[in-house]
């Protein structure tokens, strides 16, 4: 399955699903774009809003750098580095 892009502000941002270990730090430092789903695996919320910044953190919360950031205007990863 293809892992879901969402743009939220100037970031498009996927959880990797293989990638993901339902470790949940990214839900806690971001619960209003990530989500457990019943795989136990991160999913981001339809819609999502939150600031970039957060955005960032959460994804670098990650564990197993399941979640990667990419600029929308210049097409570059943010992270992970
Ligand atoms: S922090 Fe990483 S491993 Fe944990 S739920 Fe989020 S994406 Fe999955």
């Amino acid at each position: 399955m293809e892992d879901k892009i969402v743009q939220i502000g100037k970031y498009k941002v996927k959880v990797i699903r293989d990638a993901c270990i339902g470790a949940a730090s990214c839900i806690a430092v971001s619960p209003t774009v990530f989500q457990l789903d019943g795989e136990n695996k991160a999913v981001i919320q339809e819609g999502a809003m939150d600031s970039e910044e957060n955005v960032l953190m959460a994804a670098q919360s990650c564990p197993t750098k399941a979640i990667v950031v990419i600029d929308a205007e210049t097409g570059k990863q943010v992270w992970p580095e």
